[in-house]
């Protein structure tokens, strides 16, 4: 059975899922999206991301396509209308179609499409063993603080990733600092076991995920220092780690030669990754297995 998709008030077979050449996203990225996931049918911290979803649409001054409340409904309806348990929604919002013309329409009608996919959550292994990533200039426009369609610069990083088969790569701006991954955010660990990251300004997304293990670290009383790190100092940290909505905590081990730490997971990432775990079970009932072992079992 072909998924079922949302484009523009109407519920359609994925496969036939389509939207106009004209449309603005299409011609110019100018659009926007958000990426949910959910387990047990339950959508993990869905109004931090309706927040982040309307903050990005104010700051492109496209009009909201519908109320925050409507919008809950047409996610979980598609939820329903697929059977899925768990998987991820991917909701995405264009300033809608017009003649190719760089000023911004008159009276734009934004066009908003929902897609759902299967959970994509790591390896059990990953987790265990942590992973590679490879460093990258961060070459993408001045605002990806703004969950903009126009990934082009996220793309190429990660194909750098891909094409040498590690996981991610961390963003590196002109002062040499580490700013965040093509798909997620990324912070580091010192030798004090103080947490470090990229304050959220406008040189990174602000994840939710992000948001999330703040409030984590705070609560398991480690220490959080939100500043710039350069990537000598991300390469030297004691821990390093990665978060995403798909990838939750992900412990970093190697960037680019450099192995970070003892080479496996350090403490201070396998508390937060399990606070993290903690609070998705708190919210969804679902328990994500991390260990192998788990994944043979089950
Ligand atoms: N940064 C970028 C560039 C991303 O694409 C993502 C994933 N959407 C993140 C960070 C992590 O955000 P979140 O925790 O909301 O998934």
């Amino acid at each position: 059975m072909s998924r079922i998709a949302y484009v523009d008030g109407r519920y359609v077979p994925h496969l036939h899922a389509q939207v106009a050449m004209e449309d603005r996203g299409y011609q110019f990225a100018d659009g926007m999206y958000e990426y949910l996931t959910f387990f047990n049918r339950k959508v993990i911290n869905p109004d931090l991301h309706f927040d982040r979803f309307e903050r990005s649409m104010r700051e492109l001054e496209i009009p909201q396509p519908m109320p925050r409340e409507a919008l809950r409904m047409v996610m979980m309806e598609l939820i329903a209308r697929n059977g899925y348990t768990d998987g991820g929604i991917y909701i995405q919002v264009t300033r809608g179609v017009a003649r190719r013309n760089h000023p911004f329409p008159k009276a734009p009608k934004p066009v908003l499409t929902l897609g759902i996919y299967p959970s994509k959550t790591p390896a059990p292994a990953a987790y265990e063993h942590g992973v590679k990533v490879i460093s990258h200039r961060d070459i993408r426009w001045k605002r990806p603080d703004i969950k903009s369609i126009s990934l082009l610069g996220n793309i190429i990083a990660k194909q750098e990733a891909v094409k040498v088969g590690v996981a991610e790569a961390w963003l590196v701006n002109d002062a040499g600092e580490v700013t965040e991954c093509s798909h997620s955010n990324c912070h580091i660990v010192d030798s004090k076991g103080r947490l470090i990251t990229h304050p959220a300004d406008q040189q990174i997304l602000g994840g939710i995920t992000r948001t999330t293990l703040l409030r984590l670290a705070r609560e398991l009383q480690i220490e959080v220092i939100e500043r710039p790190y350069t990537l000598e100092e991300a390469k030297n940290a004691a821990e390093a780690f990665n978060t995403s909505v798909t990838a939750n905590v992900l412990p970093v081990v190697q960037i680019d030669d450099a192995v970070i730490g003892t080479g496996k997971p350090g403490p201070v990432s396998k508390r937060l990754l399990e606070a993290m775990l903690e609070d998705i079970y708190q919210q969804t009932g679902k328990i994500i297995p991390t260990k192998t072992e788990a994944k043979a079992a089950a």
